[in-house]
């Protein structure tokens, strides 16, 4: 090791050291021609002990209340897994709704410690397995949930895109038909579709005939669990995607939608590829009124699904659990429905599994949410510009341990 990567590592508190290595993982870049190749991760090698220490350091051992959440995020340029440990209960009971400039920013309460990172590494299912199976986690502790995007839920269960057939995470549901439930996605039934696939020949084009589960789920869970216990709807995207698809089909009534968006000072946002961010979303659902004042009468169906919408993220988007909710998402779901636009896989799931989920553990989605990736990785990539050289510079390895060492240190 370098001197000075050394003596990086020394100011460091050597708190976490012993767990992490260094090692080259396979992944692959998928595109007009497949690229394999070895490249370093750093990975934990003892999730128990990390537990052990998380728990002791922020007093929680001995509560058997406490929730182990796990995040998996490919954005970003690098691949990362990381690991937090909560105790629900005491973030469904606080008060009050965090203010809008704070709402979708790491509180620092759940402060997660990343446990596998690759750099250079895109978004697909062999990556992340790649990944996933270097913990050589036999099993998924039954306390376990997973923070994601939808994106990632599909592929940690093997599942194809959300283009495909069947693009609901949590149930069977037929593409044309989301505006509808199917039979619950268990564990069980992913196995015996992945296995059915293979069996076929697994050609792609077939998928359709196997609820679309093309690969073994990277979860390893009794076969009797539902998908819901273990991947929470994820409120941040859900929120900034069903915002989006409103917004879309408001324009196509009104072409100068863009007037109500000026007013309230939202732009897309292009860093999310065009998508509105969470704080403009929220933004845009509390100015429904200014809608109704501007737009013409095609625009009022909309206005009503944003208020509804509204309504169902005051509810249950939080941490807390308000007792309307279920009548919020009914209501939400009607207005939807009075619009002439299809329901896409987010509005599925704000239909049908986040009423379900929310009931199941008796909190908002706001506990189990997926939205401190992004703090996590902004983070991150500060830490990084500090240790920061090319991937084939011969301390990359090196200084790719001592950041991730560094950074949990930091969270611990
Ligand atoms: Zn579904």
């Amino acid at each position: 090791m370098q001197p000075d990567i050394r003596q990086s590592l020394n100011e460091a508190d050597h708190q976490l050291n012993d767990l992490f290595a260094v090692k080259q993982l396979p992944f692959v870049r998928e595109g007009r021609v497949k690229e394999s190749a070895e490249r370093w991760a750093v990975v934990c090698e003892d999730l128990e002990e990390l537990q052990t220490r998380m728990l002791a350091k922020r007093s929680m051992v001995g509560n058997s209340r406490v929730v182990i959440r796990i995040g998996a995020d490919g954005g970003g340029g690098f691949f990362k897994i990381y690991l937090s440990v909560l105790d629900p209960s005491a973030h469904s009971t606080a008060s009050g709704r965090k203010s809008e400039s704070s709402r979708f920013l790491d509180t620092g309460v759940n402060r997660a410690i990343l446990i596998g990172i690759a750099g250079g590494t895109q978004e697909n299912f062999v990556n992340l397995r790649s990944l996933w199976h270097s913990f050589r986690l036999p099993y998924l502790p039954s306390n376990c949930t997973i923070a994601c995007d939808l994106k990632v839920a599909n592929l940690l269960i093997g599942l194809m895109s959300h283009s495909s057939a069947h693009p609901c995470t949590w149930c069977n549901a037929d593409k044309n038909c989301l505006h509808d439930r199917d039979q619950p996605r268990t564990f069980g039934r992913l196995f015996e579709s992945c296995q059915a696939f293979q069996a076929s020949g697994g050609r792609r084009e077939q998928a359709k005939y196997y609820d679309n589960v093309v690969h073994s789920s990277l979860l390893a869970v009794p076969a009797d669990f539902v998908v819901l216990q273990v991947i929470p709807p994820p409120e941040l995207h859900l929120l900034t995607g069903v915002t989006l698809t409103l917004c879309q089909g408001l324009q196509r009534e009104w072409a100068e939608c863009h007037e109500w968006l000026d007013a309230c000072g939202v732009q897309r946002d292009e860093y999310h590829g065009g998508s509105f961010t969470g704080n403009a979303s929220c933004r845009l659902l509390r100015s429904t009124d200014q809608l109704r004042s501007m737009c013409p009468l095609a625009g009022l169906p909309f206005a009503a699904a944003f208020c509804a919408f509204d309504r169902v993220v005051q509810s249950c988007f939080g941490c807390q659990l308000l007792p309307e909710f279920a009548n919020a998402l009914l209501e939400f779901r009607d207005r939807y429905l009075d619009l002439a636009i299809s329901a896409t896989p987010k509005v599925h799931a704000v239909f049908y599994h986040v009423g379900d989920f929310c009931s199941r553990r008796g909190t908002g989605l706001g506990v189990w949410s997926e939205q401190s990736t992004g703090s996590l990785h902004r983070d991150f990539v500060e830490h990084w510009e500090r240790y920061t050289v090319p991937e084939d510079h011969p301390t990359y390895s090196d200084r790719l341990l001592a950041v991730v060492c560094s950074y949990d240190d930091r969270h611990l």
